[in-house]
C-alpha cells in the first residue's frame, strides 16, 4: 500500500469561490504557566475538516512534533460541542460544523527556550506560526483558505512584534496571504526595546528582548550597517517591512531566518570583549543573507513547503555553507570586520575542518541530505564520520569564490551566482532543481565546474587553496613553530568526573583504545585534573610513551599510549608583502573597497 501523502494548505492552491477562511486566537492568561491558549476558528469549511500542526519547521531540519505540547483539543460549533478524533500525532478530524464554521481550541505547553521552539514565561512569549497555528489539511475537493489572520492577545503592558502585516483598526490583529507566510512569522510578545531605521527607504525595526553588556544604540547601528550593504548586492530589499528579535538571555543562542524577520540568540553577557561582538555581527550578518539565499533562492522542496515530515534536499551546502561563507565576508564589506579579523576566521575554519577526520568519510551533498539524522542529532563520533555543510561549504564557498574569480580574470564571482540565482529562482518564483545551481555556478564561470562538484561537493576530495592564494595575494603562517603534543582526545567534565568527550579516528587515543566516556585519573602515575590535563602533555614529545590511568564503566583500567605532535599555533592567512596589481584589485573587489 503506498504511502498516505498530505499536503498542506499553501500557495500551491489556488483560491476557490468558497470563502474558506481561518482566524487563530493566541491568549496568555497566565505566563509562568507556560501555557498558550489557542483557538482557531475556521468559517466556509465544506464539511469534515483535518487541523494538522506542523512536524518540523523551516530553516531548522530536526523533526521536532510540535503537537507533543498539545493538550486539551476540542472543537464546538454554535450548536455545541463536536466530535474530535485525533487521526496521529499531529492532525486532528473534526466534525463538520453548522453552516461550515467551527472553533477548535487547544492548550500548548511552551517551555523549551530557543529560536525554533514556543516558549512563554513571566519573561516574555515567544512563537513561530509553525510552532503554534495548525493548518488546514489539502483535501480534495477543499478550497484553499483564502485568508489567516490571528490575533494575539498579550498580558497587560506587553506587546507584539512580528513580521505579519497588521490590520488597521484592529489591536494585535495580523493577516497572511497563506499558511506559508504564517507558519513563517515569528510572534515577540513582551517588554520589548523597539527600535527603528530605514534603509534602501523601507522601514527596519530591532525588537531587543532580555537584558546583557550591550550597547543598543551600537548594536541598532551596527545592523543598519549591514542592512544598507548586504542588499547591494541584489539592488534593493524585497520585502517592504523587515523584523530582528534579539534575545539576550543567558540560555539564548543560534538564529532562524524568515521570510522578512529573524531572530537571532545572544548569551546576555556575552556582547563583550568586541570578538565576542564580532561573533554576535556575524550571526545578524548571517540571519540577514538569509533573506535572499534560502528564503527565497531555494531548492524547489524548500519553500512551499511539506510540514508533515522530513524534506530532502541535497543543497543544504548552498543554502548554509555558503550564507556561512558570506557571513563575515558582509561584516568586512560593511565596515564592521578588519581585514585581518576575516582572513583568520577563513583560516581557523580551514585548520579545524582539514584535520576533522569525517571530512573523508561523509560528503557535502550527504551532510546535506541527511541532516535530520545527522548534523542535527550529532553524537560523539560525528567528528570522525560525518562533515558541517555549514563548516565544510563554508571552505567550499571561499574557494569556488577564488575559482570563479581566477577563471574570469577577476571580472565574475559568487556575487554575480547568487545575483543570478535570485532573479532566475528567488520567491515566489519556483525554486531550483537539484543540481541546478551548479549548472549556474559554471554558466557564470563561462566553462564547466563538474569536475569542481564532484571532487568536493559530491566527493570527498581534498581542498586545494593554492587558486585562492593566487587569486587575492595571500599566503598560509602558523603564528607558532613548534609542534605540540597531541594525542586525538577532546575532555570534559560532566556529573563531576573528569571524561573523555571525543577521540579523534587515527589517533593515539583511538589506537590505545581510549573511549568516550572513560574517566581520566593520572597521567604517569599522578592524578590529573580537566584543569591541568593540557598543561601537563606539554611536557612531551613525539614519540613519547605515556600511561592513562581510568575508570572505564567502573573498573580501573590503565591504557598506554604514544604520544603524536600537531602544529601548536593557530593558521594564519595573511596578505603576502607585494602583491601583484591583479591581485590587489581581486582583493579590493571582493572586500567591495
Ligand atoms: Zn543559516
Amino acid at each position: 500500500m503506498a504511502e498516505e501523502r498530505i499536503e498542506p494548505v499553501s500557495r500551491r492552491q489556488t483560491t476557490a469561490s468558497t470563502a474558506l477562511a481561518v482566524h487563530y486566537t493566541v491568549r496568555m492568561p497566565h505566563p509562568a504557566s507556560h501555557n498558550f491558549e489557542v483557538e482557531v476558528a475556521v468559517s466556509g469549511a465544506p464539511g469534515e475538516v483535518t487541523l494538522a500542526l506542523p512536524a518540523w519547521t523551516p530553516g531548522s531540519y530536526k523533526i521536532r512534533d510540535f503537537a507533543k505540547n498539545v493538550s486539551s483539543f476540542r472543537a464546538r460549533d454554535s450548536r455545541g460541542a463536536l466530535e474530535v478524533r485525533q487521526l496521529d500525532k499531529q492532525r486532528w478530524r473534526v466534525a463538520a460544523g453548522h453552516q461550515g464554521r467551527f472553533k477548535a481550541s487547544f492548550t500548548l505547553y511552551a517551555d523549551e527556550f530557543s529560536v525554533r521552539t514556543p516558549h512563554l514565561d513571566d519573561t516574555h512569549g515567544f512563537f513561530l506560526g509553525t510552532n503554534l497555528l495548525p493548518y488546514i489539511e489539502r483535501e480534495a475537493g477543499f478550497p484553499a483558505p483564502a485568508r489567516h489572520s490571528v490575533t494575539v492577545v498579550p498580558p497587560r503592558g506587553w506587546k507584539v512584534a512580528t513580521g505579519l502585516k497588521p490590520v488597521k483598526g484592529k489591536a494585535f490583529t495580523y493577516l497572511a496571504e497563506d499558511y506559508d507566510i504564517l507558519g513563517d512569522s515569528i510572534f515577540e510578545i513582551g517588554t520589548h526595546e523597539l527600535h527603528s531605521f530605514k534603509a534602501f527607504g523601507v522601514r527596519h525595526d530591532v525588537a531587543i528582548v532580555g537584558w546583557g553588556n550591550f550597547n543598543a544604540r551600537q548594536m541598532v547601528a551596527d545592523i543598519k550597517k549591514l542592512c544598507e550593504t548586504e542588499p547591494r548586492l541584489f539592488g534593493g530589499v524585497p520585502y517592504d517591512y523587515y523584523l530582528f528579535v534579539i534575545h539576550c538571555f543567558p540560555d539564548a543562542g543560534g538564529g532562524l531566518e524568515h521570510l522578512n524577520s529573524c531572530v537571532c540568540g545572544w548569551p546576555s553577557f556575552k556582547f563583550k570583549p568586541r570578538e565576542e561582538y564580532d561573533n554576535f555581527l556575524r550571526l545578524v550578518a548571517h540571519e540577514y543573507f538569509h533573506v535572499w539565499n534560502v528564503k527565497r533562492i531555494r531548492p524547489a522542496i524548500l519553500g512551499p513547503f511539506d510540514y508533515s515530515r522530513e524534506q530532502y534536499t541535497r543543497a543544504l551546502w548552498v543554502m548554509e555553507g555558503l550564507t556561512q561563507y558570506y557571513e563575515k565576508l558582509w561584516c568586512a564589506r560593511a565596515g564592521l570586520l578588519g581585514d585581518e579579523a576575516l582572513l583568520n576566521s577563513y583560516a581557523e575554519n580551514i585548520d579545524r575542518e582539514d584535520n576533522r577526520p569525517g571530512r573523508k568519510v561523509m560528503s557535502l551533498e550527504e551532510s546535506s541530505w541527511l541532516a535530520w539524522t545527522k548534523l542535527y542529532q550529532a553524537d560523539e563520533n560525528f567528528i570522525n564520520s560525518g562533515v558541517s555543510y555549514y563548516s565544510r561549504g563554508s571552505q567550499v564557498g571561499f574557494v569556488l569564490d577564488a575559482r570563479l574569480r581566477a577563471l574570469t580574470d577577476g571580472e565574475r564571482s559568487l556575487d554575480d551566482v547568487m545575483k543570478a540565482a535570485m532573479e532566475r529562482y528567488g520567491w515566489p518564483k519556483p525554486g531550483f532543481a537539484e543540481g541546478e545551481f551548479e549548472k549556474l555556478c559554471s554558466e557564470i564561470a563561462g566553462q564547466s565546474l563538474d569536475d569542481f562538484f564532484e571532487a568536493h561537493v559530491r566527493g570527498t576530495s581534498e581542498l586545494d587553496y593554492r587558486e585562492v592564494l593566487e587569486v587575492y595575494g595571500l599566503e598560509f603562517k602558523r603564528d607558532k613553530d613548534e609542534p605540540s603534543a597531541w594525542l586525538g582526545l577532546t575532555h570534559g567534565t560532566k556529573d563531576g568526573a573528569f571524561q573523555v568527550r571525543t577521540v579523534e579516528a587515527g589517533s593515539p587515543a583511538m589506537a590505545a583504545g581510549l573511549q568516550v566516556r572513560d574517566e581520566l585519573l593520572a597521567l604517569n602515575g599522578h592524578r590529573v585534573t580537566a584543569k591541568d590535563f593540557d598543561d601537563r602533555l606539554k611536557d612531551f614529545r613525539k614519540g613519547d610513551r605515556i600511561s592513562l590511568t581510568l575508570f572505564r564503566r567502573g573498573r580501573l583500567v590503565e591504557a598506554r599510549l604514544t604520544v603524536a605532535e600537531k602544529p601548536a599555533g593557530k593558521l594564519k592567512l595573511v596578505r603576502v608583502a607585494k602583491p601583484t596589481a591583479l591581485q590587489d584589485r581581486n582583493f579590493r573587489r571582493w572586500l567591495w573597497k
